[in-house]
């Protein structure tokens, strides 16, 4: 047992220095990898339950690593939190959508939001608006093109800091998105403090909801609470036309999700605003 205890220890030394060596090298590459043109943004459409017309696009960003390929942001996002990189990858990230717009307005495209996914770090720091106004000015694009994702634990992190931010926020027009909302947090006061335009129902709430009535309670539940509070409810994560249709009839305004179409890169979305 002695020596199975000593080799387990040893096992978990090599595998342990493994991780983190290959952690560091990850972190090293990711470094690298704006200055390399490595990162990239797809464009997932949201579509309107009445129209059944694409209104706008989520951003989500993918490594395309050059030894390991197209890397999920799940997999580099931590890694670039725990860093502090993240807030240079996010700057890069509301930039490109930026851009992004600028050009398919240059093309005479039709207009549409897009959505960018922010970290903590990012919305904290203290010229934060000062870089969201600069890159709108850069760019030309007005502000109500641009909306912002937060997650609860952005908001509830330091809830001052992210009033005020948002409120500043809207008060150059750009929309605010809360993300994955009910996952980490109960606390339901700060909804009715905050400013938000829109509220994004997580896709753990839609998996089982077909079978699961509690799952349809709290789904419904969502819809109204949004609604009574004047915000525009997205269901996230629609895989079929069963879940589309439940939330169609339960007066959910927007959807996003598999059934519909994946995150593409931007020459495959030109279908959605030609
Ligand atoms: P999120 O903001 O909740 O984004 C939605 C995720 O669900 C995306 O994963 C999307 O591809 C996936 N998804 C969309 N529809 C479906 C569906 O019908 N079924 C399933 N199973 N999945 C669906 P993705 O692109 O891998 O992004 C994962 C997370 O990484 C995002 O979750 C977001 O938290 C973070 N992230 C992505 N891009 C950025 C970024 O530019 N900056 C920051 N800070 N975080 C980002
Ligand atoms: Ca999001
Ligand atoms: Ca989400
Ligand atoms: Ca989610």
């Amino acid at each position: 047992a002695k020596q199975e205890g000593k080799n387990t220890y040893k096992f978990f030394q090599k595998s342990y220095m493994k991780k983190s060596i290959e952690r560091l090298i990850l972190a090293s590459d990711l470094r690298k990898a704006i200055e390399n043109d490595e990162l990239l943004l797809y464009y997932q459409p949201k579509f309107s339950c009445k129209t059944e017309k694409v209104n706008g696009f989520e951003a989500l960003i993918r490594w395309d690593h050059p030894k390991h390929g197209m890397i999920s942001p799940n997999c580099f996002i931590p890694l670039a939190e725990e860093t502090g990189m993240i807030v240079h990858i996010d700057q890069w990230v509301l930039y490109q959508a930026c851009l992004q717009l600028k050009e398919w307005q240059a093309q005479g495209l039709k207009p549409v939001k897009i959505a960018v996914n922010l970290s903590m770090l990012q919305f904290q720091q203290k010229n934060f608006l000062n870089i969201v106004r600069s890159i709108l000015k850069e760019t030309g694009i007005d502000p109500s093109y641009l909306e912002i994702e937060l997650t609860e634990r952005v908001i509830m992190d330091d809830p001052e800091i992210a009033l005020k931010n948002i409120k500043r926020l809207k008060s150059i027009g750009v929309q605010i998105s809360m993300d994955d909302f009910g996952v980490h947090y109960s606390s339901l006061s700060y909804l009715k403090l905050l400013p938000l335009d829109r509220l994004k129902i997580d896709r753990s709430f839609l998996q089982d909801m077909l079978a699961n009535k509690d799952d349809q309670t709290i789904v419904k539940a969502m819809i109204q609470l949004a609604h009574n509070l004047e915000m525009t409810v997205v269901a996230e994560g629609v895989e079929t036309i069963e879940q589309y249709n439940f939330l169609k009839s339960n007066h959910c305004d927007e959807v996003q999700g598999f059934y519909f179409d994946k995150p593409l890169p931007a020459t495959n979305i030109i279908k959605y605003i030609s």
